[in-house]
């Protein structure tokens, strides 16, 4: 359905165009006009230096926006803060601040550095802006340095003399300015902020390393007499100042209000039309989100609109231009080279001169993976398409702000792909431009993740009986398990690190879990990729088809000791897709609640998994030529599920005959995990799920839900706190899909071990209404609210005011 427009921008002007064509107008579920706002001011806070503010001022920014000005004021004061406000609001001003006039008036007393700032962001490209943005403001007396990776000796030595404020990153302070505290100590001893940009980032297993890293910071200062302020800057999510306290191990105070303002976005939902072909089990199959782009940007660049498509894979970023690039040729040839790919894995100078073909208006359209998504600022830009749902609403508004000049206004569409995460937004928009659902999620005590930081922070300073408070209550178990295993040492005056090796090394902050498979090509021994540890059994089986950038190989040898897979150059004209054997065992509960006849679990299992077989199916077909056995050990993995069990009152009640439960449960979990994306930050193949109808530990039909990492990442806690609202999404997106019998788009998984069967999709919503019917929790998700922040703030949209950096 489309509403009327409320104002005339170039966004209106370009989506009438887009839907000019036959058959396009039916494609759009729902156009969201994002109104343009003014921005709300605040005066400078008495306490802010003077020439620091005249330089701002000088900028252009002639006086912070509310926002800058209520998390300043906090941080100032010494409270907590996290600034939870749209892209492009300048949250950088509402930290440099307090943090440059702190520092300032540090450099003004005796010792030359009496106040300190430490700024972490979660990758290399976002530490270098920063840097240049403080270049860019040109103080003398604050002494900047960058110490990652890259910076030499004599520059870290630098550092740690004379910096007052140091831009670093978790991986750093984790392994080396962490373990060298002492080297450190005169800038630790000063320390009056830790800035943590960008803190959505932090959140799954690695949100709960950093988490880990930072109370390791916290007790350090302590050691040296700092109790620094911590300010956070995140993306618009759902309970910011919670996530914020979980990442810290402070109370932290949260500003959300946007006082920033925004030109005028027009922002279409876009399904693409079934086609005439079907899918697995006769399922009806839609056209692909990448040849619906491809159109997109073939009419946009036939009308000379530059624009930007975010594309999920870097296959798909090549396939929408060159599928553009064809189009346009039969156009006009001249077109054709105006439109190229941009991803990661090209050469830096490929990227540079991508880069300023497209600045230079030399190139009109970009098809480009998230590779684009920091650090290129591209002026001029009307139209922003979005093939998938980027996966959290953050990407989403970071990349439909791309687009917009001047406060003329601009288009973003949002193309949806086929999975049941992508349909509900087509049909419920308000979960994307309403309140936002989505929280960021990590969980501190998981005792995989932290184990190894108690060795590292037992080896910075032996730990006391104190710092157990600061670890949290896992702590306690944990430093027993670790003395009886050998790797720490209890003493009279707290628990030691004696051994020889780094503790540090223990951990490592972005694994994910084991060593990773390399995938070698058999005869040239080149090395064509690796596959993480726990996709191996089902992605590099002997007899798998595995696709290497659109080149197709057959894995000849899967060597489980090496790791490694050894593969030859094939083209066969079949897919091959692994089946497995699921059990499920609960070990511990944590936390119940019944919902009527129902009951609803958070707690700990072990999951045990083995890989019995793989089908080989034709590609355009889907048909099954054979099933293979192989023999492949089970794997145990001890993690956090959320589970919920039904009566057999309430199956009889839903109608459901004993036949068709397994095939309901089973559809019901599919849809579940395909949607808690929504609530948690994850990723659909960050979780796992379980369903039958009859589990020997519930004696009920049960229906699990798990984290994919040893001892949990958050996400089935949060699919606990907002069962309500995530199982009711799952029931509406199986039961609103037009499909009859069950289609990708609700119930059919691409990641499903037992091939998509049995799965009963009208027994399913039953199953659920009646999960539900006993539930009276007040549902989570809020209907649109204008007057909330809707996190957009086209960049170039706004006149020049408010640190954009
Ligand atoms: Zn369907
Ligand atoms: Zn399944």
């Amino acid at each position: 359905m489309i509403g009327q427009p409320t104002r005339e921008g170039a966004g209106e002007r370009l989506l009438a165009r887009a839907l000019a064509a036959p058959g396009r107008p039916e494609r759009v579920t729902h156009v969201e006009r994002v109104p343009a706002l003014p921005g709300r001011s605040a005066p400078w806070p008495a306490w802010a230096d003077p020439e620091l503010t005249a330089r701002w001022q000088a900028a252009g920014v002639s006086s912070p926006w509310q926002h800058q000005c209520a998390a300043a004021e906090h941080a100032w004061a010494g409270r907590h803060v996290v600034l939870a406000t749209g892209t492009a609001s300048g949250k950088s001003l509402a930290y440099l601040l307090p943090a440059l006039t702190a520092v300032r008036e540090g450099a003004r007393a005796p010792s030359g550095r009496e106040a300190t700032a430490l700024y972490l962001s979660p990758t290399k490209a976002l530490a270098a802006d920063q840097h240049r943005a403080l270049a860019a403001l040109a103080f003398p007396d604050v002494r900047v340095a960058t110490v990652d990776g890259d910076a030499t000796m004599e520059e870290r030595d630098w550092a740690r003399r004379f910096a007052g404020y140091v831009l670093t990153n978790p991986d750093m302070l984790h392994c080396s300015l962490l373990p060298g505290h002492a080297r450190w100590a005169p800038f630790l001893r000063a320390l009056r902020f830790v800035v943590v940009d960008e803190c959505h980032g932090y959140r799954g297993v690695f949100g709960s390393h950093v988490a880990a890293v930072l109370r390791r910071l916290r007790r350090v200062c302590a050691h040296y007499g700092a109790h620094p302020t911590f300010i956070l800057a995140s993306a618009t999510v759902s309970e910011p100042a919670v996530s914020a306290a979980r990442l810290t191990g402070l109370p932290v105070i949260a500003v959300t209000e946007d006082a920033s303002p925004r030109g005028p976005l027009t922002f279409a939902m876009w399904e693409p039309p079934l086609t005439e072909l079907s899918g697995e089990r006769g399922a009806p199959v839609r056209r692909t989100a990448n040849a619906e782009a491809a159109d997109l940007l073939t009419d946009l660049t036939v009308d000379g609109v530059r624009s930007l498509t975010f594309v999920r894979s870097r296959r798909g970023a090549e396939t929408v231009a060159m599928t553009a690039r064809r189009l346009l040729g039969e156009v006009d040839p001249a077109l054709s080279p105006r439109v190229a790919a941009y991803r990661g894995g090209y050469l830096p100078e490929e990227r540079r001169a991508l880069e300023r073909a497209l600045v230079s208006g030399e190139l009109l359209g970009l098809a480009t993976t998230n590779a684009l998504e920091l650090g290129v600022d591209v002026a001029g830009l009307d139209a922003v398409v979005l093939v998938g749902y980027p996966g959290t609403r953050a990407s989403t508004w970071q990349q439909a702000g791309r687009s917009g000049r001047g406060g003329r206004g601009a288009l973003a569409v949002l193309i949806g792909r086929d999975d049941p995460l992508d349909t509900y937004l087509l049909h419920h928009p308000e979960a994307l431009f309403g309140r936002p659902v989505e929280a960021t999620v990590l969980d501190p005590d998981n005792p995989y993740v932290l184990a190894p930081h108690l060795c590292a922070a037992a080896s910075e300073l032996p730990l006391t009986a104190a710092d157990l408070d600061v670890f949290g209550p896992a702590t306690s178990a944990l430093l027993h398990r670790l003395v009886s295993d050998g790797l720490l040492r209890r003493r009279q005056a707290g628990w030691f690190w004696t051994r020889r090796e780094r503790a540090a090394d223990l951990a490592d902050l972005r694994s994910t879990g084991g060593s990773p498979v390399q995938v070698a090509e058999r005869g040239t021994g080149r090395l064509l990729g690796t596959v993480p540890p726990a996709a191996a059994h089902t992605t590099v089986h002997e007899g798998a088809v595995y696709v290497h950038q659109g080149v197709t190989y057959l894995v000849e040898e899967l060597d489980l000791a090496a790791p490694s897979a050894l593969v030859v150059r094939a083209d066969p004209d079949w897919t091959t897709q692994a089946r497995d054997v699921t059990r499920i065992r609960i070990a511990g509960t944590t936390r119940t609640r019944s919902w009527g006849e129902a009951t609803l679990h958070l707690g700990t299992v072990e999951v045990t998994n083995q890989v019995v077989s793989f089908l080989r199916r034709r590609i355009l077909t889907g048909e099954v030529l054979g099933e293979e056995p192989l023999d492949l050990p089970p794997r145990t993995l001890s993690t956090v599920a959320v589970w919920w069990t039904v009566s057999d009152a309430q199956v009889a009640r839903a109608g459901i005959a004993p036949a068709e439960l397994p095939g309901a449960a089973h559809a019901a979990e599919h849809a579940s995990i395909g949607l808690l994306p929504l609530f948690a930050t994850c990723d659909r193949w960050d979780i796992g799920g379980v369903s039958t109808p009859m589990h020997p530990d519930t004696g009920r039909a049960t229906v699990f839900v798990y984290d994919g990492h040893p001892g949990g990442a958050g996400f089935s806690e949060r699919a606990y706190e907002t069962a309500a609202t995530w199982l009711q999404a799952t029931r509406d997106v199986i039961g609103d899909c037009g499909c009859a019998e069950g289609c990708p788009s609700c119930v059919q998984s691409p990641k499903c071990g037992n091939g998509n069967d049995p799965l009963d999709k009208p027994a399913a919503v039953r199953l659920l209404t009646q999960l539900l019917a006993g539930s009276t929790e007040q549902l989570r998700a809020a209907p649109v609210d204008p007057a909330l922040d809707y996190g957009p703030t086209p960049a170039r949209a706004r006149p020049r005011a408010g640190a954009n950096t």
